[in-house]
């Protein structure tokens, strides 16, 4: 059995005083999926400290380089240090507005496990890939870089976020059928080790939308943007995994 799981993706929202209301809100106890809040890199010490033992705490991305001169970088490293034990690589924000490809994700990917984080590794097809029939190839490939650049058995310590990037906080949900053909492909694609793999769903996912896509067989949770700026619909969220 896989545990369910919901991030939180602030992107770059929050402020101090932000984080220090939302976790005054959140109540997630009893929720019985594992809940990981991945702030801005500014407030990972501050979130670290309010989601204590019982929440996780994610970056949004990290460096390929261990260290050295790499100006604005942070490493997988510096965020072990402030008890950071998930990184999002491949967001699609980050491979359509900063140049990220698969190749640079799939080292971000191998750098993260390497120092001990658990890579949340974001795939997914934009409209035009979907309309031209090109889906599934564009995330076989994704996945493809990183086990070209990874060795051993990367899948035990990984989370994967499908995330068709038409849905992403566009206000359009893939139907949890097509979320769902989508997932069982990539568990397919993953061979033995696709069974025990966590498969998140990203892109517009509310409370009044969860139940349904955790209702398929291939979907253990959810990977949240908008929503995850309110923690009360966010831990409805939670609840609904
Ligand atoms: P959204 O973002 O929930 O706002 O669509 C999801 C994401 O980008 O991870």
């Amino acid at each position: 059995m896989r545990t369910p799981l919901v991030a939180a993706n602030w992107k770059m929202n929050g402020s101090r005083e932000f984080a220090e209301q939302f976790f005054t809100a959140l109540d997630v106890k009893g929720a019985g999926c594992t809940v990981v809040i991945c702030p801005p890199y500014p407030y990972l010490p501050l979130v670290a400290e309010k989601a204590g033992d019982d929440i996780a705490v994610g970056a949004q991305n990290l460096s390929q380089e261990a260290s050295g001169a790499f100006t604005g970088e942070v490493s997988a490293a510096m965020l072990l240090d402030w008890k950071v034990d998930y990184a999002i690589v491949g967001h699609s924000e980050r491979r359509s507005l900063y140049g990220e490809g698969s190749e640079l994700v799939a080292r971000k990917f191998v750098a993260a496990q390497a120092a001990g984080l658990i890579p949340i590794l974001c795939v997914g097809e934009t409209l035009q890939e979907r309309e031209d029939g090109r889906a599934l190839d564009v995330i076989a490939a994704q996945l493809q870089a990183v086990k070209d650049a990874a060795e051993g058995d990367i899948w035990d310590r990984a989370v994967i976020a499908y995330e068709p990037v038409w849905a992403i906080g566009t206000g359009k949900t893939a139907t949890p059928e097509q979320a769902q053909e989508v997932h069982r492909f990539i568990r397919e694609n993953l061979g033995e080790s696709g069974a025990a793999v966590q498969i998140l769903y990203g892109g517009s996912v509310k409370a009044a939308n969860a139940e349904a896509l955790f209702a398929q067989a291939d979907i253990d949770g959810a990977l949240v943007g908008g929503a995850s700026l309110d923690a009360e619909e966010f831990a409805r969220i939670c609840r609904a995994a």
